[in-house]
Order: structure tokens, then sequence, then C-alpha cells
């Protein structure tokens, strides 16, 4: 049996999205043209964004589709002329967008530290945007977002959220968020697009320009098959049940301490995502963990995997001052919707087999 347990990294096409992007291969015409195949796809295409935009609430115009959340940070952060605070435990997609930013410190359990962003609001001029995401994906630490927005409007700042990890997970506000990045694909939606959303007139410059389309902030011929499947994930996600999820995250735990005394749990006390497990196997490298998991069957991964399928050492918890050797045998397991109470006796038995091995070959 094959088990996915690394919904953070990407989440399974779910059958809506598949569903309606089946339909959608079907029209042809570029949304921009002016003859009647044209103006079928630009239907599709606002009826989507109004989807979008309904579930944030706001008005459709603020919806800007994207390639995905990489491109929507950049625009946000690129496309905002000022001075840039981004947190210690950003995605690099936001991290690296401004080599000139300024960044906030975390405590031990990855969240903000809210005396310190003051420090820095106060420092320099205006405008400022403040970067801080809604959940870290390689932990699932859930930031104080209202703390932050409330912080920052004190100060005159905008405020910039990364919610790619969050969507659907929990109930967010997203109450006085300027600019909000989303990806279609963490959320049972296609790999390939995203969408910044704008909920206020915050000044963003396009980072891509040309033919003018998402109101000349972001040029070139929309996705439409993408687009139409991100509006079907993003209909079902709020019906999915995370409770649910939650009590499997949490009975793993449960009982891979009881079998395993020596397993470790970072994150375990902080406010967090439902579906996120951040487990340590002492004296096993986090590569050689996920390559065992692989050749058992179970998909679970470590730290930031980067494009070349590297595991790197994880800058987040570096952040947060996990030492060493431990961020160094760490292991995420992110769950989904379809993650049952079943996949908890697979994932203890493999578990065991690589500890076993690994401390029986070091005696
Ligand atoms: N931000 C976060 C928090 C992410 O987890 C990811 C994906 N790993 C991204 C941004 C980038 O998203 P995309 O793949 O759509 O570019």
């Amino acid at each position: 049996m094959s088990l996915y347990l690394d919904y953070n990294a990407t989440a399974p096409l779910c059958r809506e999205a598949k569903q309606a992007m089946l339909e959608a291969m079907e029209w042809v015409g570029n949304g921009s043209s002016v003859h009647q195949f044209g103006r079928q796809v630009r239907q599709k295409i606002e009826q989507a964004r109004q989807e979008v935009a309904d579930f944030f609430k706001t008005s459709s115009s603020s919806v800007i589709f994207t390639s995905g959340a990489t491109e929507a940070n950049h625009l946000a952060l690129c496309g905002f002329e000022g001075r840039i605070i981004v947190s210690a435990v950003e995605h690099d997609s936001v991290d690296q967008a401004r080599p000139d930013r300024l960044v906030c410190p975390v405590d031990a359990r990855g969240i903000l530290d809210l005396t310190a962003l003051e420090a820095l609001l106060k420092k320099g001029n205006a405008p400022v945007l403040v970067s801080v995401m809604a959940a870290n994906n390689e932990t699932g630490v859930i930031q104080p977002l209202e703390q932050v927005v409330n912080l920052a409007k004190q100060y005159g700042a905008f405020v910039h959220c990364d919610a790619v990890q969050a969507i659907g997970r929990l109930p967010f506000s997203w109450e006085g968020i300027d600019l909000i990045s989303l990806s279609a694909h963490k959320l049972g939606g296609p790999q390939g697009v995203g969408a910044l959303v704008m909920q206020t007139d915050i000044p963003v410059k396009p980072q891509l320009r040309g033919g003018g389309q998402e109101r000349s902030f972001r040029s070139g011929t929309e996705n439409f098959l993408g687009i139409v499947g991100f509006a079907a994930a993003l209909k079902v996600v709020k019906d999915q049940d995370w409770v649910a999820i939650e009590q499997v995250r949490d009975t793993l735990e449960t009982r891979l301490k009881a079998l395993c005394p020596d397993a470790l749990f970072l994150v375990q006390e902080a406010h967090r995502l439902p579906n996120t497990a951040v487990l340590v196997m002492k004296g096993v490298k986090s590569a050689t963990q996920v390559m065992n998991f692989d050749l058992a069957g179970i998909a679970v991964s470590a730290g930031a995997a980067c494009a070349s399928g590297k595991v790197k050492s994880s800058k987040v918890l570096k952040a947060m001052g996990v030492p060493g050797e431990l961020a160094d045998c760490s292991l995420r397991v992110s769950l989904g919707p379809t993650s049952q109470m079943d996949v908890i006796d697979r994932f203890l038995e493999v578990w065991m087999d690589i500890y076993e091995r690994a401390h029986v070959s070091s005696q």
C-alpha cells in the first residue's frame, strides 16, 4: 500500500477540479479575443474570479491570477516601492524576492516576535510592507495575523500574507490584510496557477508587462484551464473535515511516542495546522528517512525540498533555534482529506523499521 503524506508539498487534484478542467478543455478561444469564442472563455475566467473573490468576501476586481504563489509573492514584494519586512520563517519565494528586505525574528515556536516587528516598523521611513505567512509550510505553525495587522496599521504599514498553506485548513480572518498570495495546487487545484488578492488600493507595480491582462497587473494570456480548476477546488475546500484530520495527526504522534520514547516532536505546543507534524528520529538524517519511507511506499518530506529534489537543511528550524542535530533528523508528515486512521499502523511500522535498523547498525 502506498501512502501520500506530503500534502504541504502538493495536494492531489480533487475530483471537482478535474471535472471542471475536463469540461473547459472543450472550449476554444483566448479570453482576450472579442469574438464569441473568446467571450465565452472570458466569461468562465470572470466566473472563476468571482468565486475566488467570494471566498475572501471581496470584490472580483481584487483577484489577479498568476502562475502560482511564487509569482504572486514576487508581484506583491517586488511590485511594492518601499521598505519590506519579512518574518524569518517565510518561504524562499518571499524571503528571496527582495534582497533588501529586513528580517523579523521568530521565537522558539516559530511565532513572529511582535516586539521586534514594532522596533523594525519604528525604524526608517514609510511606505512599508510587512510580509507574514498565515501558516508555515514546514511546521504548520500559525502566525498571529490579527496582531500583525493591528501593529502594522498603527505605523501606517501595509500587510502581505502568503496564505498558501492556510486556505481551507482552518478558518482565518483576512480582514485588514492588503495582499494575499494563493496557490491552487496546495488545495486540490492544478499546479502552475494561483492569485494575488489585492484587498485594498495598495500601490503595486506590475512585474510582467505586455498585453495588459489582469487589469495590467499581470500581462500574459490567462491559464484558462488552471483558473477554472483553481476555482472549482476552492469551492470544495471549505467542506473538508480537518477536525478528523487533526485526530489522525494527534493519534499518530501519541502512538509514536508510546512505541518509541526516543521520538521527538517539534512545535507540538504551538498553534499549528491540523494536518502537519514534525517528527525527529534521533541519529537518522532526514534524507535517509525520506528515502527509506519512499522505498516502503510512503511519501513524506524533510525541511524544504528544493527544486533539485535535494534535502536542504531547514532555514525555518534554524530561525527557531532548533539545534542542528535535531533539525537535520526531522521529518515532515502532512496529511490531507484522504488520510484516515489506517495510515497510522503502516507509518509506525515503517518508522520503527528504519529506527531499529539505524540503531542496531550503529551499535
Ligand atoms: N509559499 C508557501 C508557504 C509554499 O508552501 C509554497 C509552495 N511550496 C509557495 C509559496 C510557492 O507556491 P507555488 O508552488 O504556487 O509557486
